[in-house]
C-alpha cells in the first residue's frame, strides 16, 4: 500500500516554505543570528522557535520507544487532527466515517474543510459494528476516525475490532489516543510500521498534566510525517511549549504518580457514585472521567452548578441519554462531588 496515494493531489506536489531558522535549529553562541528580522536583545523567547522541536522530539522518542521519523507535534491535537483533514480531503467531494458517540471536534473539523460526514452508532456497549460502518465506506472515504479509549464513552473500544478495520478498511485510519495513559489497553503507536495508513494521536493535555501549553503529538508512517512536516505553520509549537513539555519530561516520575492517582481516585469515585440514589448507571472508564446515567440529567446538571461543580452534560449525544460525564479530580473535589449528589 502507498499511502501517499491518499493524499489530495496538490499537497503531494506541495514545496515547504523553507524558514530562516530551518537549518540552524540549535541556537549557537558562535554564531551571529541576522536572519530572522528579530530583535536581537534577549527575552529568553527573542528568537524563533525550532520549527521540527529536535530537542524534545528526540527526548520524546526516547521516552516513547518510537523513532524520531515517526512523530510530529501540533499546536494541541486538533491542530494535528486539521492537518489530517487537509492532507487526505477534498472539499466537498470526499467523506470521512465517524463513531458516535465522540470526541466533538472530529466533525467541527470536517465541516470547517467542507467535508461531509458518515455516521456509524457504536453499539450498546459503545463498541463498533464493523459490518455498519464498511456498509458506509465508499470510494471517497479517506478518515476513519476510532477513539479509544473514547470520549463520552470512557471505555476501550477493543482492540480485534480496531485490528479488523484496520484490516478492512482501505483509507487512511485516525487513532486518537487522548487518554491512553489511563487505560487497561495497549497504544496502537507500534503497529505504525506494520500499517502504514494508520495514524495514532496523542495529547500532552491529559495524563501530562499540559492543557494550557497546546502539545499534541502525532504518530505515523515517515512518509506522511515528512507530508505533515511540510504543511504545518512552520513555528507551531512556541518556545514556551517546548521548554514546559521538556521540563514535564524530565520529571516523568511525577507524571505517573499523577496519573496513578486520578486512576485510584477512579475507583473510589466509581464505587461511591454506584451508591448515589440519583444515579442508574456507572459505566466502566478507562479514561480519567466518568460516564453516568441519571434520573434526570439537565435537573442534576443544574442543580449541580447551583452548588458549584460544572459537569459535561452529555444528554443529547446519542447513547448518552441523561448521562453526565464527571472528570476525575483532586480528592477533595471528589469528595465534595459525592457530598452534593447524595444530598439530592
Ligand atoms: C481532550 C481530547 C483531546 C485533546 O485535544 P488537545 O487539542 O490535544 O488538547 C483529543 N481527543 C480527545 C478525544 C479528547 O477528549
Amino acid at each position: 500500500m502507498d499511502v501517499l496515494e491518499f493524499l489530495r493531489p496538490h499537497i503531494k506536489s506541495l514545496k515547504a516554505y523553507s524558514s530562516a531558522r530551518d537549518e540552524f535549529s540549535e541556537v549557537n553562541k558562535d554564531l551571529t543570528f541576522i536572519d530572522a528580522n528579530e530583535n536581537p536583545f534577549q527575552t529568553c523567547v527573542n528568537r524563533y522557535p525550532d520549527p521540527l522541536q529536535n530537542k524534545l522530539k528526540n527526548e520524546w522518542s526516547k521516552y516513547i520507544d518510537i523513532p524520531v521519523d515517526q512523530i510530529m507535534f501540533g499546536n494541541g491535537s486538533d491542530e494535528v487532527l486539521d492537518l489530517i483533514f487537509r492532507a487526505f480531503c477534498i472539499p466537498e467531494k470526499d467523506n470521512v466515517v465517524i463513531l458516535p458517540p465522540t470526541y466533538g471536534m472530529y466533525e467541527v473539523l470536517a465541516q470547517l474543510n467542507n467535508i461531509e460526514v458518515k455516521k456509524a452508532e457504536l453499539d450498546e456497549n459503545f463498541q463498533p459494528v464493523i459490518g455498519s460502518i464498511l456498509k458506509l465506506v465508499n470510494k471517497n472515504t479517506k478518515l476513519l476516525f476510532i477513539c479509544s479509549p473514547n470520549n463520552p464513552s470512557s471505555n476501550n473500544l477493543k482492540e480485534n475490532l480496531i485490528k479488523d478495520l484496520i484490516n478492512s478498511f482501505k483509507g487512511i485510519i485516525v487513532i486518537d489516543e487522548a487518554y491512553i495513559d489511563f487505560s487497561s489497553q495497549q497504544s496502537f503507536v507500534s503497529c505504525i510500521d506494520k500499517y502504514p495508513n494508520v495514524i495514532v494521536t496523542q495529547t500532552f493535555s491529559k495524563a501530562f498534566g499540559l492543557a494550557g501549553i497546546r502539545l499534541g503529538i502525532c504518530y505515523a508512517n515517515p512518509k506522511i510525517i515528512d507530508v505533515f512536516n511540510k504543511i504545518k505553520p512552520p513555528y507551531n509549537i512556541s518556545e514556551l511549549t517546548q521548554k514546559k513539555a521538556l521540563e514535564r519530561l524530565q520529571n516523568i516520575d511525577v507524571v505517573k504518580k499523577e496519573v496513578q492517582t486520578i486512576m485510584e481516585q477512579r475507583e473510589f469515585l466509581i464505587k461511591e457514585l454506584k451508591t448515589i440514589t440519583c444515579i442508574d448507571r456507572v459505566f466502566a472508564s478507562d479514561a480519567n472521567f466518568i460516564l453516568a446515567r441519571v434520573d434526570d440529567a439537565n435537573l442534576r446538571y443544574k442543580q449541580l452548578i447551583d452548588n458549584g461543580i460544572v459537569v459535561r452534560n452529555r444528554t443529547t449525544q446519542p447513547l448518552c441519554e441523561n448521562c453526565l460525564r464527571f472528570t476525575i479530580g483532586t480528592k477533595t473535589e471528589n469528595l465534595k462531588l459525592i457530598s452534593i449528589l447524595k444530598s439530592f
